[in-house]
């Protein structure tokens, strides 16, 4: 997309969205360099923290939070942990600002680019996303988040390099957009872009977790990047059927060829000695079908769990805030 007619706009209210699962080691320093990062953007603004379920003294220093700082830091208790990008709709549901900018609530993006974002934001764009540099994360992590940003870049056909990197920005209209959708397994940065006219990327800094682990086990991890595909695209599906049909079509010429060989050139030990290439070509696919059904699972799964519609999340209590949100 050309940026030839995008129009700069003036942010006039701030909103930062914060994801917190048991963080109670990096949280007070976390507000305290967020409200000053804000400041220093010069914009009237409110940090929104949304405790996903956190079974540490998360709750109680947010509580304490809000008290000190009404209006400014926002609580908004959820009633059990129902994973980060679900706690970010949350967020999102009560929302005042204009801009709204999303982050890790464990320091490993300083809150410190905030004006930067915004300073972006306002040159027009309706998504900021951001590359971190120098990634401190684990090879493991790296590597394999290479490997999904490109697959996504292929799938969604917008070209970000950084779709895990969580701090964005996003205009108030894209957030609309985003609430309208009622599916279960978001990932916000892909869903965000689809509504996205103008989007650019700016890099960051990106430093070590310095407190606690990361919040996402290996479970949460695959179930987080099937998320990713299966949120945008049906290729996957797609691919299934093409690799069936050449296989298959494979399996017929080698029929064909087996058939020849015993009946027309009548090499009688040829089909005997071929029987352990037949259990090889049957591992095989014995083997696909059982992923391809799992793909189709993974897709199944999904649609069960939004044809029951439950709520994707259960605001129990907001802290915080005086004037709630118009809707
Ligand atoms: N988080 C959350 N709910 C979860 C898991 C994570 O709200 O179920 C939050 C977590 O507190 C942090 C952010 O999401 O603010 C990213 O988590 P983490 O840093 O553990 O992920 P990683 O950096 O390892 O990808
Ligand atoms: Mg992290």
């Amino acid at each position: 997309m050309t940026t030839k007619n995008i129009q700069k706009y003036k942010v006039k209210y701030l909103s930062v969205v914060v994801p917190v699962y048991n963080e109670e080691g990096c949280l007070q320093e976390l507000i305290d360099r967020t409200i000053k990062a804000c400041e220093e953007s010069k914009k009237k603004f409110e940090i929104i923290l949304i405790d996903d379920g956190s079974e540490d003294g998360t709750l109680e220093i947010l509580q304490a939070a809000s008290r000190q700082h009404e209006d400014i830091v926002v609580s908004c208790i959820l009633n059990r942990n129902y994973g980060q990008h679900n706690a970010i709709m949350a967020g999102f549901s009560i929302v005042r600002g204009d801009l709204i900018i999303t982050i890790d609530a464990d320091l490993q993006n300083p809150p410190e680019e905030i004006p930067r974002l915004v300073a972006k934001a306002e040159e027009g764009y309706d998504v900021v996303g951001t590359i971190r540099q120098k990634r401190q994360d684990t090879f493991f992590r790296r590597y394999a988040s290479k490997i999904v940003n490109k697959a996504t870049q292929k799938a969604t056909g917008v070209n970000m390099k950084d779709y895990g990197c969580m701090l964005r920005a996003y205009r108030i209209n894209i957030i609309k957009a985003m609430l309208e959708c009622r599916e279960n397994s978001t990932f916000i940065p892909v869903l965000g872009n689809s509504f996205a006219r103008y989007t650019c990327e700016i890099p960051v800094k990106h430093n070590e977790r310095a407190i606690g682990d990361s919040k996402y086990s290996l479970w949460k991890l695959i179930n987080l990047q099937f998320n990713l595909l299966t949120c945008m695209t049906t290729f996957p599906l797609r691919v299934l059927s093409i690799i069936g049909g050449l296989i298959s079509g494979l399996g017929i010429l080698l029929g064909l060829y087996i058939l020849i060989m015993r009946y027309f050139i009548m090499d009688e030990v040829w089909a005997m000695q071929g029987v352990f290439t037949l259990f090889a070509v049957l591992f095989f696919i014995c083997g696909f079908q059982v992923t391809a059904l799992g793909i189709v699972g993974e897709y199944i799964g999904r649609i069960y769990t939004d044809v029951r519609a439950r709520p994707r999340y259960f605001i129990e209590e907001i802290l915080g805030q005086k004037k709630k949100t118009k809707k």
